[in-house]
């Protein structure tokens, strides 16, 4: 890469960051006032005449979450970032604000499960039309385009769990063919170590902050960043919904984001690690990983990220039990939900986010019984190595695979 590259540790470390804080603390403090003083009433009339270089009412704002927006504002390359709650938070107040009655939205399939659900029966219910489309398939993408009724274009980048990579380009041609739509990525498994959709058209970023931007497991956030005028638009949104983050969760997530090019860079490496290792093993059926040249999207992941990521999705040569007793001997990694933070975490998907399907209806949507999600934390490589191998000792000891 050129020198053009971001100074990833400069921006995490100082990005968003006023140089001059209070009491001449040298980090960010956390502002824990839900509203803020007035020195008399024409003060206030020059606030309500435009002049917002203060703080009002902590629905509005708050100044450790504007510098947590700030920091994260600088890593995306973007000019605003808003923070929320959460990342679900993010993802319904911007779809709120981007969508009318009658408008359309085109989603791809495997989007977060929550995303998807929220756009199938809510904003169905309010008349927003929604179109599934395999990530991958350009056909499907062109025909459901419906230009002037087509306001949102949203899709994840890598996806969940088959990490598939969205072209992005591609995806901002679309956009480009209907008049007034914004293209939205999720782009939460990426983060802006490896992948920056701004750069390629995208108008808007979404991130789970809970996941890697934390990165420890111990904070709720979510992320829009793009342009000034449509995040402002967002943020506005966002003082009438009331799903704005709280100061001491901006704190952690502000000191989770000075590390986060170091964590990402290792996760990368160990990832590819074990991805290898994992796919030259007989019990393991097939691995997903877009570092590997077997992945389908090896080579778009090559030519738009910098780094593949710290999840690795695989299938097991064995039935459900196989795979639930390999996840159950694990001893370093954690049963958990969520990913991209320094504890190794794994998941068997039938069983933790598809549990009320049956395996036909699971089979149907992709989600097979033996299929395996791993998020890489920040354990030594050899370790993590280690502990699956042991648990695929213990899975397959009882029971060697079906022929
Ligand atoms: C976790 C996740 C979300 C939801 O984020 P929360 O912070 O849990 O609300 C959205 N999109 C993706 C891709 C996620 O992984």
């Amino acid at each position: 890469m050129s020198d053009d590259k971001p100074h990833w540790g400069t921006l995490a470390v100082r990005g968003g960051e006023p140089r001059g804080k209070a009491y001449d603390a040298v980090t960010t403090p956390i502002v824990a006032s839900s509203t803020y003083a007035f020195g008399s009433t024409k003060e206030l009339n020059r606030y309500f005449e435009g002049d917002h270089q203060r703080e009002e009412y902590g629905r509005y704002g708050n100044p450790t979450v504007r510098a947590g927006e700030q920091k994260i504002a600088a890593l995306e390359g973007a000019e605003a970032a808003a923070l929320f709650g959460s990342g679900m938070a993010a993802v319904t107040t911007t779809l709120f604000e981007l969508l009318k009655s009658g408008d359309h939205l085109i989603l791809t399939s495997d989007c977060y499960r929550r995303t998807r659900q929220f756009v199938g029966r809510f904003l169905g219910r309010l008349g927003i039309e929604s179109t599934l489309v395999e990530p991958g398939n350009e056909a499907a993408l062109q025909q459901a385009l419906q230009p002037g009724r087509t306001k949102v274009i949203l899709t994840e980048s890598p996806t969940n769990p088959y990490l598939r990579i969205a072209d992005l380009p591609l995806y901002a041609r679309a956009r480009d063919a209907c008049p007034g739509a914004n293209l939205i990525v999720d782009a939460t498994f990426a983060t802006p170590i490896n992948q920056r959709p701004l750069q390629q058209g995208v108008d808007l970023v979404i991130h789970s902050a809970t996941k890697y931007l934390g990165g420890h497991n111990d904070l709720l956030a979510g992320a829009v960043c793009g342009r000034a005028g449509l995040v402002q638009a967002i943020q506005d949104l966002r003082g009438v919904l009331g799903g704005v983050l709280d100061p001491q969760s901006a704190f952690l997530l502000i000191r989770g984001l000075k590390t986060l090019p170091l964590r990402v860079r290792q996760q990368n490496q160990t990832a590819q690690h074990i991805a290898q290792l994992l796919e030259q093993d007989t019990r393991v059926r097939r691995v997903f990983y877009p570092g590997l040249e077997s992945h389908p999207d090896h080579a778009l992941a090559k030519k738009q990220m910098s780094g593949f990521g710290g999840v690795i999705s695989f299938r097991l040569s064995g039935t459900v039990d196989h795979a639930s007793r390999f996840v159950d001997a694990c001893k370093l990694a954690t049963i958990a939900p969520s990913l991209g933070a320094v504890e190794t975490l794994i998941e068997q998907p039938a069983i933790m986010s598809y549990f009320e399907l049956t395996t036909g209806q699971r089979e149907a949507i992709g989600i097979f019984d033996d299929l395996i999600r791993l998020s890489v934390g920040l354990e030594d490589a050899g370790d993590i190595a280690a502990d699956l191998l042991q648990a695929l000792d213990a899975a397959f000891a009882a029971a060697p695979p079906p022929a």
